[in-house]
C-alpha cells in the first residue's frame, strides 16, 4: 500500500512517500479502513521530532485522525459492512479493563494513540479495533469528518466532563491558533459560555472572533491579564484553557477568578514551569490536566459535527505524497485550521 514512513526522528524531511508497504491485516473484533482522508495535529510533529526515551519500531506510521470507507472485516467485527463510510476514534484502550469497560477508556493502562503508539493514518489503509469505527451520514465528507476528531474530542472531554462547564460561565482561552483551541472556542460557545481569547497576533485575534470568541485580545498589543481583569470587572474568568504551559501559566493563574479552574490539555511552550503555589490556595484554584477522551465524547462531538453545530476549520489540503510539505506549513504556526492530507 501507499504510506508515508519515518525510518529514524527528526525533521519533516525524515518523512518518506512508498508504494509498497505491507497493506495490513484486520485480527480479530479490527476492521480495515481504506483512507481517504487524513488530518495532521500538532501530536505527529512531536513523534516524528522524538523526545528522549521515545521506544517505537521502525519504520513507523504517523497520523490520528481519518476517514474512509471500511475495507475488510475482521473476525467478529459486528453490525458493519464492507464500503461503510467511517471515521476512527483515534484514541484506542484495551476494551476489556475495569477502566475501559466503565467507559473511562482514555485511563486505560494500555490506551494508546493511532500514529502515536501504533501505525496511524499516513497511509492507504488503517486497522482498528471496530469499537473505534463509527459510521458517517452521507452529507459529511471523509476531510470535514477527519479534521474534526482528535481536537474536538480532547477539547470537549477537557472542557464538558473535566471542567464542568455550564452556561453563562466565562471562559478564557490561552492561545488562538491551534486545533485544540480552535475546538475550545466552539465547544465553549456551545455550552453558552462567555468565551474570552489571548492571541499572539492582530489577525490571530481577527481569526478567534471569527470562530465565535466574544472578545479577543492581541498580547502583542497589550498586557492580557489587565485585559481580562478589566473584562471581568475585576473578577477574573471561572475558567482557564491554557495549553501553553510554561509561557503563560502564571499569567493563567492570575487571570483566573477566585474558585475558578484551569484545565490543560498540552504545553506547547514548554513542560518545567515554576508556579507560585500561594495563589493557588488563596485563590482556590483547581489546576486539571486530560488527554483525549473516551468513545461517549467522542460520539458526542462527532453527533454535534453531523449537526453543524462544530465546524472544523480547513486550512490546506494536501495530496499524501506531499506530506513534507504539509508538515512543513503546520510548523510555520501561522495555520489556523486543520492541514488534510487527501489519500
Ligand atoms: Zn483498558
Amino acid at each position: 500500500m501507499r504510506a508515508i514512513l519515518i525510518d529514524e526522528h527528526g525533521g519533516a524531511e525524515k518523512l518518506r512517500y512508498v508504494d509498497d508497504f505491507p497493506t495490513p491485516q484486520p485480527a480479530i473484533g479490527e476492521v480495515r479502513v481504506r483512507v481517504r482522508a487524513a488530518a495532521l495535529n500538532r501530536l505527529d510533529l512531536w513523534v516524528r521530532d522524538g523526545w528522549a526515551g521515545i521506544k517505537l519500531p521502525l519504520p513507523h506510521i504517523l497520523g490520528a485522525d481519518a476517514a474512509g470507507e471500511i475495507d475488510a472485516l475482521g473476525e467478529g467485527a459486528e453490525g458493519l459492512a464492507v464500503g461503510d463510510r467511517v471515521v476512527l476514534n483515534p484514541g484506542i484502550g484495551c476494551g476489556r479493563c475495569d477502566l475501559c469497560l466503565s467507559g473511562q477508556e482514555n485511563l486505560c493502562p494500555k490506551f494508546g494513540i493511532l500514529g502515536e503508539d501504533m501505525h496511524g493514518t499516513y497511509a492507504e489503509y488503517v486497522v482498528v479495533p471496530a469499537r473505534n469505527v463509527l459510521k458517517l451520514p452521507d452529507h459529511v465528507s471523509y476531510e470535514q469528518a477527519a479534521a474534526a476528531a482528535l481536537v474536538y474530542l480532547t477539547a470537549w472531554h477537557s472542557l464538558i466532563r473535566r471542567g464542568g462547564l455550564r452556561a453563562g460561565e466565562s471562559v478564557l482561552i490561552v492561545g488562538a491558533g491551534g486545533g485544540v483551541n480552535s475546538a475550545s472556542i466552539q465547544i465553549a460557545k456551545l455550552a453558552g459560555a462567555t468565551v474570552y481569547v489571548v492571541a499572539s497576533s492582530a489577525e490571530k485575534a481577527a481569526q478567534a472572533l471569527a470562530l465565535g470568541a466574544d472578545a479577543a485580545i492581541d498580547r502583542s498589543a497589550e498586557d492580557w491579564i489587565r485585559a481580562i481583569f478589566q473584562r471581568t470587572e475585576r473578577r477574573g474568568v471561572d475558567i482557564v484553557v491554557d495549553n501553553v504551559g510554561k509561557a503563560t501559566i502564571n499569567g493563567s493563574i492570575r487571570a483566573v477568578k477566585r474558585g475558578g479552574k484551569i484545565l490543560i490539555v498540552g504545553n506547547t511552550s514548554g513542560y518545567d514551569s515554576e508556579i507560585d503555589l500561594r495563589y493557588l490556595f488563596a485563590k482556590h484554584i483547581s489546576i486539571i490536566g486530560s488527554t483525549m477522551a473516551n468513545h461517549a465524547d467522542f460520539v458526542q462531538v462527532m453527533r454535534l459535527m453531523f449537526e453543524g453545530k462544530l465546524k472544523p476549520l480547513i486550512s490546506a489540503r494536501y495530496p499524501l505524497a506531499e506530506a513534507r510539505q504539509a508538515h512543513e506549513r503546520l510548523a510555520q504556526g501561522d495555520v489556523f485550521g486543520k492541514v488534510i492530507l487527501e489519500v
